[in-house]
């Protein structure tokens, strides 16, 4: 563990949509230390961290009242739209509130939010990812960061599909390593980590 250097002008994304919530992804509570152990690395690094979350209005189009794919979920100031008290946020996170337009989808944390401004005052080139769900926010954040022209990391160990349609998540990755992305995992094997990620069983 004491190898794990954090690389400079690289800061450090994380989201969440845990069990117990309104809109849980399977098996996200095991990302937790992991999670937990990146957040670690980068507030000792004094790197910057940032902590996204959905902080929806009642009537967000994505909500199925609206006609939309998910269940109501992550209301702005609902203790549903919180942060797990498992994944405490350190004192240098800033937290980025997306999907705040009831019409605007707000998957990726550069959706209609001063994410990319905050990037670039604090000179960062490279962005790492990590949290839930790989194949739609994870996807989309990495995808918008590619496009700011910034180097984007997905943390192989520390994301989650939902995989609604079998293999969402692989193709997901795969579509994210043919933008440019980059798959890093501390401490997971390479192997392990994508079968968790990907929601499979690992290959024996
Ligand atoms: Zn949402």
């Amino acid at each position: 563990m004491s190898t794990q250097r954090v690389p400079d002008h690289t800061a450090l994304l994380v989201r969440d949509f845990l069990p117990g919530g309104t809109l849980p992804v399977p098996g996200a509570e095991a990302l937790i230390p992991r999670i937990n152990h990146y957040v670690a690395q980068f507030e000792n690094s004094g790197a910057p961290i940032y902590f996204s979350r959905d902080w929806h209005p009642a009537d967000h189009g994505s909500f199925r009242a609206r006609g939309g794919p998910w269940p109501a979920h992550c209301v702005a100031d609902t203790p549903g739209a919180g942060f797990p008290a498992l994944i405490p946020l350190p004192g240098n996170a800033s937290i980025i509130s997306k999907g705040t337009q009831r019409d605007r989808e707000g998957y990726s944390a550069f959706d209609g939010t001063k994410f990319a401004e905050l990037l670039r005052q604090r000179g960062v080139q490279e962005l790492w990812v990590a949290g839930v769900a790989l194949d739609y926010c994870v996807r989309a954040t990495t995808l918008d960061a590619l496009k700011q022209g910034l180097r984007a990391v997905v943390l192989i160990d520390a994301v989650r599909a939902v995989d609604a349609a079998p293999g969402d998540g692989e193709r997901a990755l795969q579509e994210l390593m043919d933008a440019g992305a980059r798959v890093h995992s501390w401490g997971h094997s390479q192997h392990e980590s994508r079968s968790h990620a990907t929601g499979r069983a690992p290959a024996r």
